[in-house]
Parts: C-alpha cells; structure tokens; sequence
C-alpha cells in the first residue's frame, strides 16, 4: 500500500488492527494516550507519535478507534484534533461504536475541511482480531471504499460495504442489539439450567445442536466464562454503552425494541454490581448466578 497511515486508540480492540496493518508493511504511525499500548506495535515496524497532531500530520489515511462518542469527537473534532492538523483529501475512518449523530456530525465536518469520511466499525471479538479474522462494516462512497479496502483487508478478514457514510454504524447498531441481549439471554438460561440442578456441558451440547444456540454460546463463552476466564474482551461497561446507543437510535426512529430496553437496564445492573463494568460481557453469566443466588457455572464441574 502506498498511502501513509495513522491509528489512534491501541486498546483491546484497536491494537491488534494496528498490529496486522504494521505487520503488512503500511507505513504508519500511531498514537495512543496510553504510551505502553504503542509498543507491541512499534515493535512491528510502526512509528510511535508523541501526540496526536505528529500522528496523524501529512498522513493520507487517519484510523480511531476510540472507546465512545465522546472521545471520537473530542480527538477528530477537537481544537486540537485531527482535522486540525490534516490536509485535505486525507481520509478519515472511525472504526469506533459512536451514535450515529457524532458519525454524522464527523462526517459533515471531514467534508467541510475537504477530506473523505467512512465509518468502519469492526465486527466479531478481540481473539478473532488478534487472528487476523475481524469484521468491518462499511460506510463510504464507492470511491473511499475502494481507497479503503486493501487497509482493512490487512486488518482483518472480512469487509462488508454497508453503502454510504453513516450506514456502516447503524449497520453495527442493528449487530450489537442483536449480539448483547443473545448474551443477557444466554446468561439467564445457562443460570435456570444450574437453578434446576443440570450439567451445563450436557445442557450446553444440547442447546448447541439445535437453533437455540448463538455464536457467543458455541463459540466464545466456552474459552471466556465457562473455562473461568472474564478478562475482557469487551467489557460489560462498552456493552451497556452500545446498548444505550440501540435504544437511543430506536427512540429517535420510533422503533419499539422492548427487549431491548430490557437488556440495556440488565446490563445497568450487572456494572453496577462489584467490579463486573471492567470484566468479559461473557460474565453476565456470574452475574445472572450471583443474582439467584447459585455458585459460578463453569464447563467440567
Ligand atoms: P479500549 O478501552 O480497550 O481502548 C480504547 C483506547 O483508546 C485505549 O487504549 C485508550 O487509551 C485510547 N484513547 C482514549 N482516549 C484517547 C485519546 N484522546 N487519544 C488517543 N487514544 C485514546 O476499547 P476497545 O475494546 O479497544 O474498543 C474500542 C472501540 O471498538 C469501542 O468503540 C468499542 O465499542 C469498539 N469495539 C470493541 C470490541 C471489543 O471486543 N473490544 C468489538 C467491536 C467493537
């Protein structure tokens, strides 16, 4: 590729995309408010940036991926954000999980400073992208999407093009709603099977044999909650703020989604519950156990 890069935002999610864009041989620099989180990224070939403004200065590309709405526009929109600093014609791809009104607002104003603007936000879990296996859904033209491809196809594996800027994050809304209460939901069942005294890895075989079954069920909840582990991830915090973003966008439809609103306020109580906001989503299960009262399910027990 020969365009210059910047990534800003290394954490859980934004630093293994750095990492395979590096390893691909991009030329890139990156930044992150966290100095530590830049350097197993350096370490692949990139340039660390001592502030944001040498980051992302006479780059042709600039990716954030930042924890919410807020960051997002305080690091593109801000007095001494990226637009601040980047010529025009640069292209600036958020991959976060915002509101659709701050990918909107982002939008308008990369256009107004003459650069392009897509909306990119990533797909599947964090032990999928440090594979090379994340999901992007795309909001762009036709034009930065072609510009764009071959970057996110050295992040991840899958590119999907959701239509113009905007779509790819109300595309990530319509995924999450459906991936987080699948969780709340899992979580609720797995704690009725161990209320009812059942073996959850017989349980579990059954489940995973029929359409009850999920992705995060089948396939990640066995390596994360059910083997002890709940280090994130994506944290119970960022799940309840996507959640928050389903029922915003939904009010602001007129959509009803009554499920929900009741997986929103379940995850309000599982961060307000010990130190549950810091750990795997996949631990709604031990919240969902500790709410009745039963002890932590866990695979072979
Ligand atoms: P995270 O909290 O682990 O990482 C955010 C990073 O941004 C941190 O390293 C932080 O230091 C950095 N940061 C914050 N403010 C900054 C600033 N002003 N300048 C530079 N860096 C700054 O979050 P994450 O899990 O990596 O998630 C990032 C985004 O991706 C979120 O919007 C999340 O919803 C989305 N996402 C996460 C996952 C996941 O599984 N973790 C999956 C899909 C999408």
């Amino acid at each position: 590729m020969s365009e210059k890069f910047a990534f800003i935002g290394l954490g859980a999610m934004g630093s293994p995309l750095a990492l395979h864009l590096a390893k691909s041989g991009a030329d890139l620099t990156v930044f992150d408010v966290n100095a530590a989180a830049m350097t197993r990224i350096v370490d692949a070939g990139a340039k660390a940036a001592a502030s944001l403004a040498e980051a992302v200065s006479g780059r042709d590309v600039v990716i954030t991926c930042l924890p919410a709405s807020k960051e997002v526009r305080a690091v593109i929109l801000g007095p001494e954000g990226i637009l601040a600093h980047v010529s025009p014609g640069t292209l600036i791809v958020d991959t976060s999980t915002v509101d659709p009104e701050t990918t909107d607002d982002v939008a308008a104003a990369a256009m107004e400073a003459g650069c392009a603007f897509a909306d990119s936000p990533i797909g599947r879990t964090v032990d999928l992208a440090e594979q090379g296996n994340a999901l992007f859904m795309v909001g762009a033209t036709s034009n930065d999407f072609g510009r764009l491809k071959p970057a996110l196809e050295a992040m991840g594996s899958t590119v999907h093009h959701c239509g113009g800027p905007g779509t790819g994050i109300r595309t990530k809304l319509v995924n999450n709603f459906l991936a987080i209460a699948s969780a709340q939901l899992s979580a609720e069942a797995l704690a009725l099977g161990a209320g009812l005294g059942l073996d959850v890895d017989a349980a579990l075989s059954v489940v995973n044999d029929t359409t009850a079954t999920n992705g995060h069920l089948a396939r990640l909840w066995p390596v994360k909650v059910l083997a002890g582990d709940t280090d994130p991830g994506f944290t119970i915090e960022l799940a309840y703020k996507d959640m928050c973003l389903v029922t915003d966008a939904a009010r602001q439809s007129g959509v009803p989604v009554v499920m929900g609103g009741a997986a929103r306020e379940s995850l309000n109580l599982a961060r307000r519950l010990k130190d549950y906001g810091q750990k795997d989503f996949s631990a709604l299960l031990d919240v969902a156990t500790e709410h009745a009262g039963l002890a932590p399910v866990r695979s072979g027990k």
